[in-house]
């Protein structure tokens, strides 16, 4: 099928590549020139496991490549992707000024042919409908497209993978013609060709109403960020009576009905996803005139849990003034290079507003792109990052941090202290290495 996805970021761009490899013929739009030049040349803008391989070979078939043109996107594509960002307002609201712009040029391009235009960023419910007035409203009275809802679950970091193997496929919206084509669109993935075991049962296929796949997307998100601040809330109380939180999300997570994914304890979510579409959530609530408290308290544990690793710091450095304080790991998880809303960001100003000098490693950040912030603080290796500092703090769980030589960076530390801010590390080696190590709800591992 022809397929054009429009803003070719995270999702747009492992989306656009991921159906060029299973056989659609792909063009991804961007409005931004650089990105496209960079993926016409055959480099991923994203650091992105497996993707610049998929990407790369779909362009090579001749079934994947990127313009600027919206125009020419449009006419090509039969199933046409929104795939622009929706970053939260000041107010929580979701920014849906890309999705608009979008929406219009695509109503002003539509030609006499039937297609059907896919909401794949993550907008505010109702959004469906405001899409199919915008396109209509831009574009000729005869045109014929119905507008379908299919939210997207992939996560950074494993999101070729979690594209090929989802655990199910949502499809919101009416019109019959529109919903059978993205089944068949999606027909080599729901079919197991793809998957890492082709033995497991087809895709599920979720048929919904506009609203309830767009609810689906938000309720998903608001349900694991609450989680993790469930069990962040669980080693809070764990710190203060000498549980230890591992031993307890173990516990609880064999719990069939509970389950173990999303019960790590650490300095809390981040990342372009949760935080945004939580606060969405909330600010829709509050619009349609109820409040959601639930919801309103993950945020405040979350808020106050990015704050943690300073309370711990305090607790074993004193005054933080004067004090160098090294962050191990940037980006709001590992596998990405994504630093939007990462809790290390938070944590760095943090840090310097108390009179602390703040240095960082991050496998994926140069020390000469740093981030805001942190300019002439991030470090070629953690070698580097450890000399002088006072204390570490593990921030990203990259696996790199676990087989680091712990002995040689504590002894070019002013003080061997390590907070393990994801739990992430063995107490006991980095005992053995010469560590004060703190962990999160982890009293014992003092
Ligand atoms: P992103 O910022 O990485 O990508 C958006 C892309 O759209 C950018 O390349 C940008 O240049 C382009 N763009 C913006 N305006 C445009 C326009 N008018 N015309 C053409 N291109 C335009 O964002 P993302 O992380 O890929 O997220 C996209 C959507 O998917 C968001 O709504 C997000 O909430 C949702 N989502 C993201 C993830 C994730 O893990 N990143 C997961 C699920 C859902």
């Amino acid at each position: 099928m022809r397929v054009c996805v429009i803003g070719t970021g995270y999702v747009g761009l492992v989306t656009g590549a991921c159906l060029a490899h299973i056989g659609h013929d792909v063009v991804g739009v961007d409005n931004n020139a650089a990105k496209v030049a960079q993926m016409q040349a055959g480099i991923s803008p994203i650091v992105e496991p497996g993707l610049e391989t998929i990407m790369t070979g779909a362009m090579q078939a001749q079934r994947l490549a990127f313009t600027t043109d919206i125009a020419a996107g449009v006419r090509h594509g039969e199933v046409i992707f929104i795939a622009v960002g929706t970053p939260a307002l000041p107010s929580g609201e979701s920014d849906t000024r890309a999705v608009e712009a979008v929406a219009r040029a695509i109503g002003t391009h539509l030609d006499g042919n039937y297609k059907v235009i896919v909401n794949k960023s993550t907008v505010p419910i109702g959004s469906g409908d405001w899409v199919r007035m915008l396109v209509s409203e831009n574009a000729a009275p005869d045109v014929d497209f119905d507008v379908v809802s299919n939210p997207e679950f992939l996560r950074e970091g494993s999101a070729v993978f979690d594209t090929f193997n989802p655990d199910r496929i949502v499809l919101g919206g009416s019109g019959r013609r529109a919903v059978a084509l993205m089944k068949k669109l999606y027909e080599p993935i729901t079919q197991r060709q793809v998957a890492a075991e082709a033995a497991l049962p087809p895709v599920p296929v979720v048929v919904t109403d506009l609203a309830s796949a767009e609810m689906i997307k938000y309720a998903a998100n608001a349900f694991l960020a609450t989680k993790i601040s469930f069990i962040n809330e669980v080693a809070n109380i764990c710190d203060r009576v000498g549980a230890d939180v591992q031993q307890v999300a173990l516990g609880m997570g064999l719990d069939s009905r509970i389950g173990g994914k999303f019960l790590q304890a650490g300095l809390g979510w981040g990342g372009s996803c949760f935080p945004k579409d939580v606060a969405a959530l909330v600010h829709t609530a509050c619009d349609y005139g109820y409040e959601a408290k639930l919801l309103a308290a993950a945020v405040a544990v979350n808020r106050s849990q990015r704050y943690l690793a300073i309370e711990k710091l305090r607790q074993s450095l004193g005054i933080l003034k004067g004090k160098t304080i090294g962050l191990l790991g940037l980006t709001f998880k590992p596998d990405t290079d994504d630093l939007r809303d990462a809790p290390a960001l938070d944590l760095a100003a943090e840090c310097r507003r108390l009179g602390a000098r703040v240095k960082a490693y991050d496998p994926t950040v140069r020390p000469e792109r740093p981030p805001a912030g942190l300019e002439a603080g991030v470090a070629v290796c953690p070698e580097s990052l450890a000399v002088g500092c006072d204390a570490l703090v593990l921030v990203t769980e990259w696996a790199e941090f676990r087989t680091l030589d712990y002995a040689g960076l504590a002894r070019s530390m002013a003080r061997a202290l390590i907070v393990d801010g994801r739990n992430f590390l063995d107490p006991q080696i980095l005992a053995a290495a010469g560590f004060t190590y703190v962990g999160i709800g982890k009293p014992g591992a003092k």
